[in-house]
């Protein structure tokens, strides 16, 4: 085909729709060739395409409900798109799990929260066989040794069935360099999204090394199907301080879980969400964060209580009354002045779910520390004050 100064957006559209059965609808955009990418009736997102002479920058928006048949499709084609413009390397920019996950298929490389990269310039090679999942948070997860999992005996077997709602499951012993090792524990299936998988650990790992002294006892971190609220989409993750262990849902890291999630939350709308973090970080990054802050909050209370209490005041104190308990108390009837206007800014400041309760408003407020992009609000800005003075961390990064 032509130099890439050639291509315009129908071009572009024209040549994806040979190579995949979906639509894609010019728009018009200053950022090269912008197309809407629609399955049917059924809209996935939207694609940039931005030749230079070394390499096809393609960006891929998403709404967020991929299958995973359509993004290896999506991705199929892309490639197919920079094999025929004959450059050197494809950047494909895209947060989406699921994409993501197609793209690595297809042999792009790249850190966790970074574009991914193909090296076009070697011909084409047959499908690769999927590598194991130790390989790959080895390769992901700065720092860390996999151990290779153990087949579980028959009584432990039937023990996670019960209790994990998948008939098989996998568990992964991750070493850090520091610390603890981690126990990983996966539905034992082909569709697991290794790089969900990976960022997981890689949150994880990042915030107990920050909260040392508080996390020990957190060794285990289980995606699966042991809350119903998992079941229905929910919930994200729920944490056990008892026994230290974080359970997430399953349906973050296996391929068609995002859709599955996208469509309940479609029917069946949260009445409190919770707070939405931006790129690089992704869903499964918010919700580990959220699950590990309940894990410190509660060694926190357990064994500084009074210096706990004196954090919620602190809190409580920004958003103009006594404690942050009276904010989540501001949406009941009956509810002072003060204590109502605290809860509406608590909802519109943090989010709807930091109402919910005082611990729900922490482990809200530190996702979004540990998540933020750019300059951080009031709010953050002065929990991670709070996180500096009570337990000598600095900004994540
Ligand atoms: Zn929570």
């Amino acid at each position: 085909m032509n130099a890439p100064g050639a291509w315009d957006p129908g071009r572009i559209a024209g040549f994806l729709s040979t190579r995949s059965p979906f639509q894609y609808a010019p728009v018009a955009d200053a950022r090269g060739a912008r197309l809407e990418i629609a399955n049917g009736d059924r809209p996935l997102g939207a694609l940039v395409a931005d030749p230079t002479l070394v390499q096809l920058a393609i960006t891929l928006e998403s709404t967020g409900g991929f299958e995973p048949a359509e993004a290896h499709a999506v991705v199929a084609a892309v490639v197919a798109l920079a094999r025929e413009m004959g450059l050197p390397a494809l950047r494909l920019a895209t947060f989406d799990p699921v994409i993501r996950d197609a793209a690595r298929d297809a042999g792009c490389t790249g850190p966790l929260r970074h574009s991914l990269v193909l090296d076009m310039s070697s011909p084409e090679t047959p499908a690769r066989q999927r590598p194991e999942l130790g390989t790959v948070l080895e390769e992901l997860v700065p720092g860390v040794a996999v151990r290779p999992p153990s087949p579980p005996g028959m009584l432990r077997r039937l023990v996670q069935a019960g209790t994990s709602g998948f008939p098989g499951m996998l568990t992964l012993v991750v070493q850090p360099d520091a610390g603890p090792a981690l126990k990983v524990a996966i539905p034992d299936r082909a569709d697991v999204m290794m790089e969900s998988v990976a960022e997981a650990v890689d949150t994880s790992l990042a915030v107990r090394r920050r909260f040392q002294n508080s996390l020990v006892h957190v060794r285990t971190l289980s995606f699966d199907h042991s809350d119903q609220g998992f079941v229905t989409g929910r919930y994200g993750g729920t944490a056990n301080p008892l026994v230290g262990v974080i359970h997430l849902n399953a349906k973050l890291v296996l391929g068609p879980g995002p859709a599955t999630l996208a469509r309940q939350r479609e029917i069946n709308q949260p009445k409190t969400p919770s707070a939405g973090v931006r790129a690089p970080f992704s869903r499964v990054d918010a919700i580990v964060a959220h699950e590990w802050w309940h894990q410190v909050d509660a060694q926190f209370q357990a064994r500084r209580y009074r210096e706990s209490i004196e954090f919620r005041r602190q809190l409580g104190r920004y958003f103009g009354v006594e404690t942050i308990e009276h904010a989540s108390l501001g949406g009941e009837h009956g509810a002072s002045a003060s204590s109502h206007a605290a809860y509406v800014r608590l909802a519109s400041e943090v989010s709807p779910y930091a109402t919910t309760n005082p611990k729900e408003a922490t482990a809200e407020m530190f996702k979004l520390w540990w998540c933020n992009v750019g300059d951080p609000s009031p709010a953050v800005q002065l929990f991670g004050e709070l996180l500096q003075r009570y337990f000598g961390v600095g900004a994540p990064r």
